[in-house]
């Protein structure tokens, strides 16, 4: 892999032990090289991966696929410098089992097991020690890309090709994909000892992210993670997790317990660093709830290795693609329904604004908190988010009923409206309604139109806007 070895002693340099692996996504760059290369021009490109954390699902069966499971493997652990070289499609199940074995975890692991390191960098990804280190592209040392004019490059910080580093956070698979990336990693502990708050109004939550922030702990808890949930105004909650090399007891909300109902339980818990880091997937956060997963009798005959975020999203795309529980709803004479399912950053002065805007006009419920600051002076140009300021990420994923008449997009609209108002960002996995103009002023078309001729000038990969907004 010549961007590894042209560099004399790179953090992510293999030892011995990497060198079978390495030689193997060498011979796999080759592969998808051609296979690029051999696609007919015009004709649309997707990735064939078994899954996806994408909610967009029109278009998903069109194109020609390029095979990229050779690239979910991680290439090398490197215990001393702290780093791994990673292939640009591992799940971060795969990528947490392998730095974990080591005592060292990825600086964000976004909470769906699928989601793959190339997809976080892409799409953006968050998590709870989003707000001390950022996202997960902020720990990316160098990547190999694949491009849409079919080179193969490494771009690092500094580097000739420095311009589409930084560019390609929030670029979905528009200017390339990454093959591999060499990434940081931290150390972790055991455990993770975490202590859940209740507030009782946007206000006093927001309230204390801004003093976690501030100060990297809360009542005396250090915050080695931040996340929290509202279930109503007056029901919020922060849960601040500090790593720990001790646990009296530790939970498990892979069998019958809940994780996001146990943070209205008791106010302490204990997990392992592994179950923390996926106390988020066994119940896709709530969102296993319509299957039944919930219900103490069907969770009982539901199969624990189907208790999976991937499990719950391969049967929503098979409801969606074949419209199933619209048609039903449609014959009991019910409301249509609005897919209501965004991430959304709001800058943490006025979080609570937002949420209050969205349990008046929205009215979806519970609702994932997580603050998040750039964990660098570098700015991220596809995605813009101003150094030092502290936002809160706030998630919702779920279904409302239209009012009678409305447009398509009534909710998802008056979201993109209110975001903008506050100063906020909107992540681009799933549905958009922007017009063009607004879109490229708030994911900034004329350094995207730089990438874009530079990276990709015959257009071979789909534009960000086409992609993101009119799914194609
Ligand atoms: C219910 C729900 C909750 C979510 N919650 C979170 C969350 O809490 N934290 C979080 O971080 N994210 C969250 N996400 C979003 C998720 O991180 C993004 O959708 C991410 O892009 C998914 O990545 P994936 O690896 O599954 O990629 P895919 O879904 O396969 O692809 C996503 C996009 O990235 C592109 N892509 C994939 N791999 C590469 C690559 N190697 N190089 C270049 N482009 C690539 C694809 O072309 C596609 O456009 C959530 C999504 C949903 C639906």
């Amino acid at each position: 892999m010549t961007h590894l070895a042209d560099k004399g002693q790179p953090p992510g340099r293999p030892d011995a032990a990497g060198v079978p692996a390495l030689a193997a996504h060498e011979a796999a760059v080759a592969e998808i090289r051609q296979a690029y290369a051999a696609i007919p021009a015009g004709r649309p490109v997707r990735l064939a991966k078994p899954t996806s954390n994408l909610f967009r699902f029109r278009g998903e069966s069109a194109g020609a696929t390029l095979d990229v499971s050779a690239f979910d493997h991680v290439l090398h652990v490197d215990p001393e410098a702290r780093t791994a070289v990673v292939g640009g499609m591992t799940t971060y199940e795969h990528l947490a089992d392998a730095t974990l074995a080591h005592g060292l975890m990825p600086m964000v692991v976004p909470q769906l097991k699928t989601i793959t390191l190339g997809g976080a960098v892409s799409g953006l990804g968050i998590e709870s020690t989003s707000l001390r280190s950022g996202m997960p592209h902020e720990s990316v040392l160098e990547m190999e890309i694949l491009t849409g004019d079919g080179r193969v490059i490494t771009a690092a910080p500094g580097g000739e090709h420095d311009a589409l580093y930084g560019g390609f956070p929030n670029s979905y698979g528009t200017l390339g994909y990454a093959l591999s990336l060499t990434i940081e990693l931290e150390p972790v502990a055991p455990y993770v000892h975490l202590r859940h708050f209740r507030f009782e109004s946007p206000e006093d939550c927001m309230a204390a992210v801004a003093q976690i922030a501030a100060e990297g702990s809360f009542a005396g808890h250090r915050a080695d993670f931040l996340d929290g949930v509202m279930f109503s105004l007056d029901e919020l909650y922060l849960t601040v997790g500090a790593f720990s090399d001790i646990a009296p007891w530790r939970s498990d909300y892979t069998g019958s317990q809940i994780f996001y109902q146990s943070i209205r339980g008791p106010r302490e818990d204990f997990l392992t660093i592994r179950d923390y880091l996926w106390r988020w997937d066994t119940d896709w956060f709530w969102c296993s709830r319509p299957f039944g997963v919930q219900n103490p009798v069907v969770r009982q005959l539901w199969p624990r290795r189907y208790r999976r975020s991937d499990v719950y999203r391969k049967l929503v795309a098979f409801d969606r693609r074949h419209h199933v529980s619209a048609m039903l709803n449609a014959r009991r004479g019910a409301a249509a329904q609005e897919d209501v399912i965004q991430d959304v950053e709001i800058p943490v002065d006025r979080g609570a604004d937002f949420l209050r805007f969205f349990a008046a006009r929205v009215g979806m419920s519970p609702v994932w908190l997580c603050p998040l600051r750039l964990r660098g002076e570098r700015t991220w140009p596809l995605y813009p988010m101003r150094p030092g300021q502290v936002y809160v990420n706030v998630g919702f994923w779920g279904t409302v009923a239209l009012p009678a008449g409305a447009e398509p997009g009534h909710y998802n609209r008056q979201i993109e409206d209110a975001v903008s108002d506050l100063g906020g960002h909107k992540g681009l996995y799933s549905t958009s309604f922007y017009s063009p103009e607004d879109f490229w002023a708030r994911y900034n078309g004329p350094e995207y139109a730089v990438l874009k001729r530079d990276y990709d000038a015959a257009g071979r990969l789909a534009d960000l806007y086409d992609k993101c907004v009119r799914g194609q």
